[in-house]
């Protein structure tokens, strides 16, 4: 178990592109934080370069407390489950969570002990004389885990793990892997392009976008202060709706004026939004937070439905705005009905608002 500090890490490839722009993140001993953000921010490069697969171009890695930046690989106390899981097809489960074990030259006695410890941990024990072809998606990737546990690493690296699952055993697994650190106590970085995963998993979740970190905060941070329009556009599912418009004073009240209505701005976001007088700006409302109004009423935009999607426990209005081509999501009850391609009126939980610079 280790402390890991990220100090002002980049990554230039050979080639000249710069991949990371000084990177840094903290993460406490035995804390599950995910990197997280679209595919080619970076999540990768950086991971390969905690775990040494990767040279660092600047800055400074510390593992526990020690400077890790040209510490060979295999001295930094680091395992890593790959996204292919990379087991040998021809070893039994048994020699493969062991097969770490044997090259450091650990005696048989201790290397069973060892591998009966992690094969239990994963909930896989009985199944050492399978061959990886007679075991499920699921159990194979418990294995990959089993492999790394094994090795009482101080760090743990998950590269994608639950990518190769289909979505229901993804679920499953999610759990299991959130089990299974609580047991451990490990520290984990875990890198994944999918929001849900992350905020689910994770005690704290790093944000990143082009190589660069847009935010880092626990879950419920990230949901409900998002620091800008990324962070708020990639968390949540379906996605923040964005508004686009003006904020106006008008006798002393400040509001946000669009084409479709006009909008109280609370007094949380006063200060904010007297910063951003006269300029266009984009306001920001999540699905769950606006609600339908058949007549006109403060706070309210003119819209009409054009599709609705049932779930069964939420159903969701796909909603145009007058004037503007871009659908914006509303969250109801399974009960709630609403008559299709009418103008009604889309209200906001102004509690609930966000506003972001243009
Ligand atoms: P992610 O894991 O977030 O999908 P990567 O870390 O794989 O992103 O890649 C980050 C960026 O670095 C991408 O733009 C990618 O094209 C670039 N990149 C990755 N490997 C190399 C390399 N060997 N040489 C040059 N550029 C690279």
């Amino acid at each position: 178990m280790a402390r890991l500090e990220l100090n002002n890490i980049q990554k230039v490839y050979p080639n000249g592109f710069v991949a990371v722009h000084g990177l840094d993140i903290d993460i406490k001993d035995g804390e599950f934080i995910s990197l997280v953000g679209p595919s080619g921010c970076a999540k990768s490069t950086t991971l390969r370069m905690i775990a040494g697969l990767e040279d660092i171009s600047g800055g400074e890695l510390k593992i526990g407390d020690l400077v890790a930046n040209d510490l060979p690989s295999k001295d930094r106390g680091i395992a890593m489950v790959f996204q292919s899981y990379a087991l040998f097809p021809h070893m039994s489960v048994e020699a493969n969570v062991g097969f770490g074990l044997k090259i450091k030259k650990v005696p048989l006695e201790i290397r069973k002990e060892k591998i009966k410890w992690a094969l239990d941990l994963v909930d896989l024990n009985g199944l050492g004389d399978r061959k990886p072809s007679e075991l499920s998606g699921g159990q194979r990737q418990r294995v990959a885990l089993a492999r790394a546990i094994v090795l009482e690493p101080q760090v743990l690296l998950l590269d994608e793990p639950l990518s190769n699952l289909d979505a229901k055993l993804r679920i499953k697994m999610r759990v299991e892997l959130k089990r299974i650190h609580k047991k451990l106590g490990s520290t984990i970085v875990y890198v994944t392009h999918d929001q849900s995963e992350a905020m689910t998993l994770s005690d704290r979740i790093a944000i990143m976008n082009a190589g660069e970190l847009m935010q880092i905060g626990t879950p419920n941070e990230i949901y409900n202060s998002p620091k800008n329009k990324f962070v708020a556009g990639f968390i949540g599912s379906p996605s923040m709706n964005f508004i686009s418009g003006n904020i106006v004073e008008d006798s002393g009240k400040i509001s946000f004026q669009c084409k479709q209505g006009k909008i109280n701005i609370p007094e949380r976001l006063s200060e904010k939004a007297k910063g951003m007088l006269n300029k266009q700006v984009t306001l920001g409302v999540r699905p769950e937070d606006l609600s339908i109004s058949i007549d006109e009423a403060d706070n309210c935009l003119a819209a009409t439905v054009v599709v609705r999607e049932t779930l069964g426990s939420d159903d969701f209005l796909a909603m145009e705005l007058e004037g503007v081509k871009d659908l914006i999501t509303v969250r109801i009850q399974p009960d709630e009905n609403y008559p299709l391609d009418k103008k009604i009126f889309v209200k906001m939980d102004l509690n609930k608002i966000h506003l972001f610079d243009e």
